[in-house]
């Protein structure tokens, strides 16, 4: 039987990146009705790409691409300011 997939994808709201990720039709809409966990709908999604999925849902996604550390900072990197205007 055939398997409907959708194409998610996700802009990042740091560096305007898009990525996006197909997964599979019903699951995804059983997520998006909520009550079950991204990881128990898609176990075999690597944790990037359910960043997509959750960012897209969230409406405010980070890449995989450096801008999860960039702007949730690392451990001991916190005493930059912001003065992006
Ligand atoms: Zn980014």
């Amino acid at each position: 039987m055939a398997k409907e997939v959708v194409f998610v994808s996700a802009r990042c709201n740091n560096c305007d990146r898009t990525v996006g990720t197909i997964v599979q039709a019903e699951p995804y809409d059983r997520w998006l009705g909520g009550g079950v966990n991204v990881q128990d709908v898609f176990p075999r999604l690597s944790a990037a790409e359910r960043e997509v999925l959750i960012g897209k849902r969230k409406g405010w996604y980070l890449c995989d691409f450096g801008c999860w550390d960039e702007v949730l900072g690392g451990d001991d990197d916190e005493d930059d300011d912001e003065d992006d205007t």
